[in-house]
């Protein structure tokens, strides 16, 4: 589905993103893989080799917050794969903290790499999905866009702030034959979900009709599917993933 397509990947380096960087492979794309950490990115492609060409593959660690950072990452992906299809901006980080007890810090920290890095990868990407003509954008949302959560404001915010920013840039761009669009995962078995207190994801578990939690490579396929020409007059989505979950 994605045969001579070039993608780049944020948080590809494990949970929801490195099953899309393993689907992507699959479906005959190149992927960029970016992580936070060196070491981190290195185990990701050595686990990766052992099932798809190196070749195919390569990985950074740009500051996503950093809008010359990002620039520069994906001036070497056109350098080394000759182009950029789609962009999947995937790195992000919860909160759950109630608001008395939210540092402001914290809150910036947050904003900074599910709000700013969006925007920078999206800015950044621009010329080279003009250049060739047209390109897919996927943000990951999440299913607290759809109505908050009851501590930790500023993940919800965030999301909602990235549905936001891929409707409008949706209008944008659409002229330039670039989609944006929106995976909104709900409970999904990664390190997010193992860092959170079992009650919490009990309590959220028995609210999803399909009475169970998703797996990384579910919500990888909505985004294969947002990425392949399958998709190619839809744009300003917000495809939940998300067992059909309620509240
Ligand atoms: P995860 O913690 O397993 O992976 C997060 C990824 O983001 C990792 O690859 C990590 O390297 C990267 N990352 C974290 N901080 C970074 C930084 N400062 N710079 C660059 N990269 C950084 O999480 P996940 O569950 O796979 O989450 C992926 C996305 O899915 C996030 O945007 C998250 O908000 C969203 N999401 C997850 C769930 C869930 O239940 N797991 C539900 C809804 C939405």
């Amino acid at each position: 589905m994605l045969k001579n397509k070039v993608a780049v990947i944020t948080g590809g380096t494990r949970g929801i993103g490195y099953a899309i960087a393993e689907l992507f492979l699959k479906n005959g794309a190149k992927v960029a893989v970016l992580g936070s950490r060196k070491e981190t990115v290195d185990a990701a492609l050595s686990k990766l080799c052992q099932q798809f060409d190196s070749a195919d593959m390569m990985g950074m660690y740009p500051d996503l917050t950093d809008y010359a950072a990002v620039e520069a990452a994906f001036a070497d992906v056109k350098a080394q794969f000759g182009r950029i299809d789609i962009l999947v901006n995937n790195a992000g980080i919860s909160a759950r903290e109630p608001i008395e007890a939210y540092d402001p810090e914290a809150f910036k920290k947050i904003m900074d790499l599910n709000v700013t890095a969006v925007f920078n990868g999206c800015k950044a990407v621009v010329p080279a999905m003009k250049e060739i003509g047209g390109g897919s954008i996927i943000n990951t949302s999440s299913m607290v866009a759809k109505f908050g959560q009851q501590s930790g404001v500023g993940y919800p915010a965030s999301k909602f702030a990235v549905n936001g920013m891929t409707q409008s840039l949706a209008r944008e761009l659409g002229k330039y034959n670039i989609r944006v669009n929106a995976v909104a995962p709900g409970v999904t078995r990664t390190d997010m979900v193992a860092a959170l207190p079992e009650e919490m994801v009990a309590r959220v578990a028995a609210c999803i009709p399909m009475g169970r939690v998703g797996e990384p490579e579910e919500v990888a396929n909505a985004f294969l599917f947002l990425a392949s020409d399958m998709a190619s007059y839809i744009s300003g989505a917000v495809l939940a993933v998300d067992g059909a979950t309620v509240n």
